[in-house]
């Protein structure tokens, strides 16, 4: 008999109903109660009524980038469709479809598989997707982000999309930021001292496993170094213009599992829920604050 490789290993977990659910709670049909309405299945008789019966828009952003080869193309965009689907039919939430032909950074633009828009080209074509849910009517738009790269272009977008609008409130998140270092290494999920986080790195790799492990192979990938943190838990921005003899992602990714990324996923939905109910609970457009 055949050893069994890690990925045999990922998606025995298919075999047990709390996986599963993990697995399959994506899926179109699976759980009539997590289903939001979705903007593209809107018909056209239908547009009023349902942006005067649901509270805000939810965009979420992906990537087209390479994660390593243990990981899909899409794995930002998987991870941050299934995270939105859910925090969408719990907010009231309508939904919108993930962009995901996004900016990514230079790091990891000359592998391929990664498909880049350029910032600027990037800053314009988010800008006129927000101008045109505000068009639609929303007045409130929840931007649910998924990919490092969208952080500059969207930000820039959000702020010129605001400054032209008179009863306009956008609000943007990444769903990672709810999974502190901190919080991390307090889980002792994974044996890092940043507690998982990294490019293609256990604690990504694991969120996209929640949703699909089969589109994981973690046979393909050795474990490495993770990033050093230079700040000691403090957030920055560091940008490199190429990567020399870097294969595409860090960290110890052998101690990726669904199991763990279904725990991750739910951590962040959480807290991306509670900022929303908050969010609708005190905001007022025009703000007041
Ligand atoms: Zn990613």
């Amino acid at each position: 008999m055949a050893p069994l490789t890690r990925r045999d290993v990922l998606l025995a977990g298919l075999a047990f109903p709390g996986i599963a659910d993990a697995v399959f709670r994506d899926a179109p049909g699976d759980d009539s109660s997590l289903k939001p309405k979705r903007f593209e299945e809107t018909a056209g008789f239908e547009v009023a009524e349902a942006v005067a019966s649901h509270p805000l828009a939810i965009l979420p952003l992906g990537s087209l980038e390479f994660h390593g080869p243990h990981n899909p193309l899409g794995a930002d965009s998987i991870i941050i469709s299934g995270i939105a689907q859910r925090v969408a039919a719990r907010t009231g939430g309508l939904l919108f479809p993930a962009i995901q032909f996004t900016q990514c950074p230079a790091h990891t633009a000359h592998f391929r598989g990664t498909l880049s828009v350029r910032p600027e080209v990037m800053t314009m074509y988010f800008a006129d997707i927000l101008r045109s849910i505000l068009h639609v009517g929303f007045r409130k738009v929840f931007i649910l982000n998924g990919h490092d790269g969208n952080i500059g272009p969207g930000r820039g977008a959000i702020v010129q999309v605001a400054d032209e609008s008179k009863d306009a409130a956008l609000l943007f998140v990444s769903w990672w930021e709810f999974l502190s270092s901190e919080m991390m290494k307090s889980l002792s999920m994974f044996h890092q001292a940043n507690g998982g986080h990294g490019h293609g790195g256990p604690l990504e790799t694991s969120a996209v496993a929640a949703f699909r492990p089969d589109l994981i192979h973690l046979e393909k990938a050795r474990d490495l170094p993770e990033p050093p943190d230079l700040s000691g838990g403090a957030p920055y921005f560091l940008q490199k213009s190429t990567a020399v003899d870097w294969p595409g992602y860090s960290g110890k990714v052998s101690e990726a599992s669904a199991e763990k990324g279904k725990r991750l996923v739910e951590i962040s939905e959480e807290g991306i829920v509670k900022l929303i109910e908050n969010w609708l609970k005190h905001d007022e457009v025009p703000g007041s604050w």
